[in-house]
């Protein structure tokens, strides 16, 4: 299988060194995978070693490994991520929005506003930043697409609604929506999407990819198997991972 959504810096937490990056490798051997990418955020781009990667990638192979990037999506900072983007031949780029006009909304400190708030409104704001990240024509994967969800707040409206106009954006162009493991371990504890999402995309033809969010090497490849086998049975046959922003697609059994 392939895990797609992986932070060698964690939260600048280490260096992108050889050692580390074996570390990495080494889990997604040990777990099986296919292949691989590493997509850090993109406000530690002064850390980040490309041409390290790949050269350690060497030793391993077996494995795929790619070379992406988790960007940070704000409507009035496209030009900020174009100019990165040019910089560096990416497999793949993640658009994440961890922010609704300036307010970082995921971090633990945040969740009393979660509660504070029209939840159907905290939604649709939510919803509308990703619509507009998914028309930017700057990502092939929009990450963690309900992360809105994060604290466990659920809106009174369909939440299949709600993310319509995101949902039709993300299939106009092509986009590809992750099974992120990574919100089992957040107080919402569940993958993103939640199911009833997951249905909705494979009814209108959008493909999926896998990722894990691993931030540390024992947790590359976390509950991929599991989310894997989620979408098997609810009708999903393939999922993509990436090469050259060309996406490559993998049967799932
Ligand atoms: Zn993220
Ligand atoms: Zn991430």
């Amino acid at each position: 299988m392939l895990d797609l959504h992986i932070h060698l810096l964690g939260h600048n937490d280490r260096e992108a060194n050889r050692d580390n990056i074996r570390a990495f490798l080494d889990e997604a051997s040990r777990r099986g995978l296919k292949e691989i990418g590493f997509a850090d955020h993109d406000y530690y781009w002064e850390q980040m070693n490309f041409p390290l990667i790949c050269e350690v990638a060497r030793e391993y192979p077996h494995l795929a490994v790619r070379i992406g990037l988790e960007a940070e999506y704000r409507p009035n900072e496209e030009e900020r991520i174009r100019n990165l983007l040019s910089q560096y031949p990416f497999d793949y780029v993640i658009g994440s929005v961890h922010e609704i006009a300036g307010w970082i909304f995921d971090i633990p400190e945040e969740e009393p506003k979660h509660h504070q708030k029209d939840a159907d409104e905290l939604y649709r704001e939510y919803f509308n930043v990703v619509t507009q990240a998914a028309k930017s024509g700057l990502f092939t994967t929009i990450g963690h697409f309900d992360l809105i969800k994060v604290f466990g707040v659920r809106p009174a409206s369909d939440v299949t609604v709600l993310a319509d106009e995101a949902l039709t954006t993300v299939a106009e162009h092509g986009l590809v929506l992750e099974v992120n493991t990574n919100g089992r371990y957040k107080p919402v504890k569940e993958f993103y999407p939640e199911k009833c999402l997951m249905e909705e995309i494979k009814r209108r033809g959008i493909d999926f990819t896998l990722g894990s969010d691993a931030h540390f090497a024992a947790a590359v490849g976390r509950d991929i198997d599991e989310a894997a086998q989620l979408l098997r049975r609810i009708g999903v046959h393939s999922v993509v991972g990436f090469r050259n922003f060309a996406k490559v697609s993998y049967i799932l059994e």
